[in-house]
């Protein structure tokens, strides 16, 4: 089966109709990953609303909110997956201000704001808080969550005794390196075979420290953007292909290092540049990137494909096509989908 990423709404902050956005559509952020075998929906903003037949097909769908934003989440209520008896909807998002999941998506779907809550949706709605790291088995057996933060600062403590343990490897072999380099061309034989066996203690060393591959899950990985209120940053990776989704975050000169560490040679990019060179200085605090400044990322990053998303709706298909020209990466549309 192929991995693929198809896009259900690319708008952001509002979405929009008209003749002026047919080709880029109206509908805001949704987003749905089809990769070893099993799908999941990142966002329910109103592309939920008109989703793939065969996705109603899924009894367990999972969703990850990057955050609650009205435009993240204005689809829920109305898609057609959680009208159907028999579908489980599973959303994660990660608590904010002092709200889990649940209470942030029940703070939209309840009165003043919306009359139907999702206890009285016929689909079975569970919500869990999104750990830094859960794993997806495409089986169908239950989610694993890494169990807390700890976890991943001692993941980080490892990665980092693992870089000093390389520095100082490579501080040796440059050392043993000049003194080979002085002991002339005499000794080139015997240092040859004194080469091997080392190179092949550092393989097996390193070996333990890399990530099983395993096609059978799905980890994804988060990690906190700059966006008033607060996002999460997502990366999906199985079998080899891994999707970076960066919406709704300004990569500010703080966040930059650890967001290209976290995207590096990522299988697809999905970046927020909402806005032109003109419009930025005006909505530098608004939590967005100019498009400009998302395509250097994707560079910077190294990512094989990408497309910018979260479409001002003050932005038509002309100014689009114009921007996508402009800084030579394209702009995702509604209803495309990416082979990964
Ligand atoms: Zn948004
Ligand atoms: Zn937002």
């Amino acid at each position: 089966m192929d991995n693929t990423v198809t896009i259900l709404g690319a708008r952001g902050s509002m979405g929009l109709g008209g003749a002026d956005c047919l080709r880029y559509g109206g509908a805001t952020t949704c987003v749905l990953v089809r990769i070893s075998g099993r799908a999941v929906l990142l966002d329910a903003g109103t592309g939920f609303m008109n989703p793939p037949r065969d996705l109603l097909d899924i009894p367990v769908l999972p969703l990850i909110l990057t955050h609650a934003h009205i435009d993240h989440l204005l689809g829920l209520p109305l898609s057609p997956y959680v009208m159907r008896r028999g579908a489980r909807l599973d959303i994660y998002a990660a608590a904010r201000h002092g709200l889990g999941a649940e209470a942030q998506v029940r703070r939209f779907l309840s009165p003043p704001l919306w009359p139907v809550g999702p206890d009285q949706f016929p689909a079975d709605i569970r919500f869990h808080d999104l750990p830094p790291e859960l794993y997806l088995y495409t089986d169908g057996r239950a989610a694993k969550m890494s169990r807390d933060r700890d976890e991943r600062a001692a993941q980080a403590s490892r990665d980092r005794d693992e870089r000093a343990a390389q520095a100082s490897r490579d501080a040796d072999e440059r050392a043993a390196q000049a003194s080979r380099d002085a002991d002339g061309r005499a000794a080139k034989m015997s240092r040859d075979a004194d080469e091997r066996p080392a190179q092949m203690s550092r393989d097996s060393d390193e070996r333990p420290a890399q990530a099983p591959r395993d096609d059978g899950v799905i980890r994804v990985a988060s990690m906190d953007g700059a966006h008033p209120g607060g996002v999460s940053l997502l990366r999906l990776e199985s079998g080899g292909k891994s999707v970076v989704f960066f919406t709704d975050c300004t990569l500010t000169d703080a966040l930059r290092p650890a967001a290209l560490d976290f995207a590096r040679d990522c299988s697809l990019l999905l970046c927020d540049g909402q806005y032109s060179d003109d419009e930025w200085p005006a909505r530098t605090t608004f939590g967005h990137n100019s498009w400009r400044d998302a395509a250097q990322f994707a560079r910077d990053c190294r990512a094989k494909q990408t497309r910018i998303v979260h479409h001002d709706p003050f932005h038509s298909d002309a100014v689009l096509d114009a921007a996508s020209d402009e800084i030579g990466v394209p702009f995702a549309r509604e209803g495309e989908t990416i082979l990964l």
